[in-house]
C-alpha cells in the first residue's frame, strides 16, 4: 500500500471519526518538531551516542519545574519551622522519566486523539510505515505509542528497562518496524505530545521527553538490529469450532513451532482483518507438533474477535507474532498457587496446569474459573479432567447468572475466591478482563496477599 498523501489542510488519518476535529496542518506542526532543542543534530541520539551528560534540575533548582513544585510542597508541609531536608539530587535519567510519567498522566484521557495525530506525523515523516497499519489507525497507533512511553518512563531503572525492551521489540518487529524507524517514531511522538501535552508542556518538558526517548530507543534499536530470528511465523487454521454465538475454538498449525511458555500470549494477524494484530493466549502447553489452540470470545463492536468467531475457516493463513507475557509460575518459589480466570482468561490457566502436570514436582494449585453463564467456562471440563487425574489440582467454577451444577459456586469471582480460603501465602495468577483482574487483585490485597505474589496479563491494553 502506498503512503497516504498529505491533503492541503493536514495529514489524512484514515478511519478518523468524521465528527472528530481534524488535526492542524502537518507542515505547520512538523517544522517545529524537527527544531526540538536537542543535544545532537537530530532530536534523538543513536545507540552509542547517548546524550551528553547534563545536570538535571534538582528539586531545589531554580527552574520552572521546581518553581511550580516547591510552593505546593511547602504548603503541604504546613510551612513547618523544622529544618528543610537537604535537596535530593535527581539524575538526568530520573528527571526525564519523572517528566514523562507526569505529562503522560495528563494526556492519557486524550490518548486516542494523540494516537491519531502521532500516526499522521509518522506517515508524513516515514511514508513507508503507512503500509504497516490498517485503515483505522487509532488502536494500533495507541498500542505503539504506549509501547514507546512505557520504556521511556523507566529510563531511570536500567533493570526494568532491560526487562521491557525484549518483548516490546518483538512486538515492534512483528508490526514490521525496522531499526531505522525509531527516529521518526520519536519525532512523531514528541510532536503529538506537543499538541496534546496541554499547559504543562514547555521547553524543559520537551527536552526531558527527547532525552527519555533517546535513552529508551537506543537499546530497542540495538535489539532490533541484533535480532536473529524472523519476527513473524505463518500458520494454517486446521480447525474452527463455534461453541456459541460469541465463542469459538480455533486450532492453528504454525509452519514452524512458535517458541513460547505456557501462560504466554501471541500476537496474531488474521486474513479477515489484515494488519490488525491482536493478542491471543494458547489454551494448551507448548506441544511437540507446535499446534496452537485459541479460545476466542467476540466482544461487542470488536473488529477482529467478531470476524474470528464468525468467519475464521480451515485453511486460513494466520501470521503469528512472538510470544510475550508475564503470566507464569516463578521457578524460584515453592509457594502453593492460586489461579483466578474469567471467561477466555481460562485458556492460559489451562495451559499452565497442563504444563505443571508434565513436571516432576507440581505445586498444590487451586483454580477458580468464572463466567456469567456456563457457556463462558470453555476450559472447565478439561480442567476438571486434569483435577481428577492429579491430586495437586483443585478446580472451582463460579457462575454469576446461572449456576452450572451443584459444584458451581454463586457470585462474582472475587467473592468466591475470598470465601474459598486464606491465600496470603500463595502465588496468585490472574487472567481475564481488566475489570475482573482489578476487582480480584484489590480483594486479595485487602485480604493480606502481598502485591509481589500477584501476577497478571489483563486481556486488554
Ligand atoms: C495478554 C492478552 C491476551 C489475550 N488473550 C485472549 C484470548 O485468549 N482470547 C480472546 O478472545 N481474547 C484475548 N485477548 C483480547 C484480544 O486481544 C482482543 O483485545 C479482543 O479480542 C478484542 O479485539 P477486537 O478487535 O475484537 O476489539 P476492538 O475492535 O479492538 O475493540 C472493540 C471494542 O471492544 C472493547 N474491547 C477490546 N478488548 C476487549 C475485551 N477483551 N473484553 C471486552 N471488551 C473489549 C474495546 O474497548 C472497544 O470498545 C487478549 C488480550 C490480551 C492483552
Amino acid at each position: 500500500m502506498s503512503a497516504e498523501p498529505l491533503s492541503g489542510g493536514g495529514p489524512v488519518v484514515p478511519g478518523r471519526d468524521p465528527g472528530r476535529p481534524a488535526p492542524r496542518p502537518a507542515a505547520r506542526r512538523l517544522t517545529p518538531v524537527r527544531a526540538v532543542p536537542a543535544p545532537a543534530t537530530t532530536p534523538f541520539v543513536r545507540p552509542g551516542r547517548h546524550a551528553a551528560p547534563e545536570t538535571a534540575p534538582t528539586d531545589a533548582a531554580p527552574d520552572a519545574d521546581a518553581a511550580r513544585d516547591a510552593p505546593s510542597a511547602s504548603h503541604a508541609a504546613g510551612a513547618s519551622l523544622a529544618p528543610e531536608p537537604a535537596p535530593t539530587r535527581e539524575t538526568p535519567e530520573a528527571h526525564a522519566a519523572r517528566r514523562v510519567r507526569e505529562t503522560w498522566d495528563e494526556v492519557e484521557a486524550h490518548v486516542d486523539e494523540l494516537a491519531d495525530w502521532f500516526a499522521a506525523l509518522l506517515f508524513s515523516l516515514a511514508p513507508e510505515t503507512r503500509a504497516l497499519f490498517p485503515t483505522r489507525v487509532t488502536e494500533p497507533a495507541r498500542r505503539l505509542v504506549r509501547s514507546l512511553v512505557l520504556p521511556m518512563s523507566t529510563v531511570d531503572r536500567p533493570d526494568e528497562l532491560r526487562r521491557l525492551v525484549e518483548p516490546l521489540v518483538r512486538e515492534h518487529r512483528a508490526l514490521g518496524l525496522h531499526a531505522g524507524q525509531y527516529e521518526p517514531l520519536g519525532v512523531a511522538l514528541v510532536g503529538a505530545m506537543r499538541r496534546y501535552g496541554g499547559q504543562a508542556w514547555d521547553e524543559a518538558t520537551e527536552h526531558a521527553w527527547v532525552r527519555a526517548f533517546s535513552l529508551a530507543a537506543g537499546p530497542m534499536e540495538q535489539a532490533v538490529r541484533a535480532a536473529a530470528t524472523p519476527a513473524v511465523t505463518a500458520g494454517t487454521v486446521v480447525g474452527h469450532r463455534r461453541l456459541s454465538w460469541d465463542l469459538a475454538v480455533v486450532h492453528v498449525r504454525p509452519d514452524v513451532p512458535v517458541p513460547h511458555r505456557a501462560g504466554q500470549y501471541l500476537t496474531v494477524e488474521v486474513p479477515q482483518r489484515p494488519r490488525m494484530w491482536r493478542a491471543l493466549s494458547p489454551a494448551t502447553a507448548p506441544r511437540p507438533d507446535g499446534l496452537l489452540e485459541f479460545h476466542v470470545r467476540a466482544v461487542e463492536g470488536g473488529w477482529v474477535s467478531r470476524a474470528l468467531v464468525a468467519h475464521a475457516a480451515t485453511g486460513d493463513r494466520w501470521r503469528l507474532g512472538p510470544a510475550s507475557g508475564r503470566l507464569g509460575l516463578d521457578p524460584g518459589s515453592s509457594r502453593e498457587v492460586l489461579m483466578v480466570a474469567g471467561g477466555t482468561g481460562g485458556a492460559p490457566v489451562l495451559a499452565l496446569c497442563e504444563d505443571m502436570a508434565r513436571r516432576p514436582d507440581p505445586r498444590p494449585c487451586t483454580v477458580f474459573l468464572g463466567g456469567r453463564v456456563p457457556e463462558d467456562l470453555t476450559v472447565l471440563d478439561r480442567l476438571r479432567a486434569l483435577a481428577e487425574e492429579h491430586s495437586w489440582l483443585a478446580v472451582a467454577a463460579v457462575c454469576e447468572d446461572d449456576p452450572l451444577d451443584e459444584r458451581t459456586l454463586p457470585g462474582t469471582l472475587p467473592e468466591a475466591v475470598l470465601r474459598g480460603g486464606d491465600w496470603s501465602g500463595h502465588d496468585v495468577l490472574l487472567s481475564g478482563s481488566p475489570t475482573m483482574i482489578r476487582a480480584t487483585a484489590s480483594a486479595l490485597l485487602v485480604d493480606g496477599v502481598p502485591l509481589d505474589h500477584i501476577s497478571y496479563d489483563p486481556f486488554a491494553d
